[in-house]
């Protein structure tokens, strides 16, 4: 991927960017990610948060609490209501960036799955795939498939 990665939000009044690549890209199909992308399953861009930066826009933020009970500022914007990334209070050098939100998809790239307990039951998760049936005790498998997938040409 080309740095700096940039990105915004459906109506292109918020944009941010990234200076370094991403540690990981995954999918999630937990309930949270389908109600709020309206889709099957959300995916997203791990970032070390000093990374990533907004240089338009103002967006909002909306506090929710995961299933463990830990509390992630969602970010969005405004006026069209693109979620751009989450931010977990309880990982303060992490960004979760939702993926559909680059300039440039092309070079996305997934290292996994997680929360496949409640994916679509059309989804098959593809053969040799990290999954993990709910939320993964860390991210250090998806991390380092990601980097074994990365740089690969497609
Ligand atoms: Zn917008
Ligand atoms: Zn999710």
């Amino acid at each position: 991927m080309q740095l700096p990665l940039t990105g915004s939000c459906q109506c292109r009044a918020v944009r941010y960017r990234c200076t370094a690549a991403p540690s990981s890209i995954y999918a999630c199909h937990c309930t949270e990610c389908q109600r709020q992308s309206g889709s099957a399953f959300g995916m997203s861009i791990l970032m070390p948060r000093e990374a990533f930066s907004f240089t338009q826009g103002a967006p909002r933020t909306w506090t929710r609490s995961s299933d463990s009970g830990r509390m992630i500022d969602c970010m969005f914007c405004p006026d069209c209501g693109t979620r751009i990334v989450h931010l977990p209070q309880h990982s303060p050098g992490l960004a979760i960036i939702r993926a559909g939100t680059l300039d440039d998809t092309r070079s996305v790239k997934l290292a996994g799955h997680i929360w496949t307990a409640s994916r679509q039951p059309w989804f098959e998760v593809p053969a040799g795939s990290i999954a993990y049936e709910r939320q993964p005790p860390d991210f250090a498998r998806l991390i380092e498939a990601y980097a074994a997938i990365a740089d690969r040409p497609d």
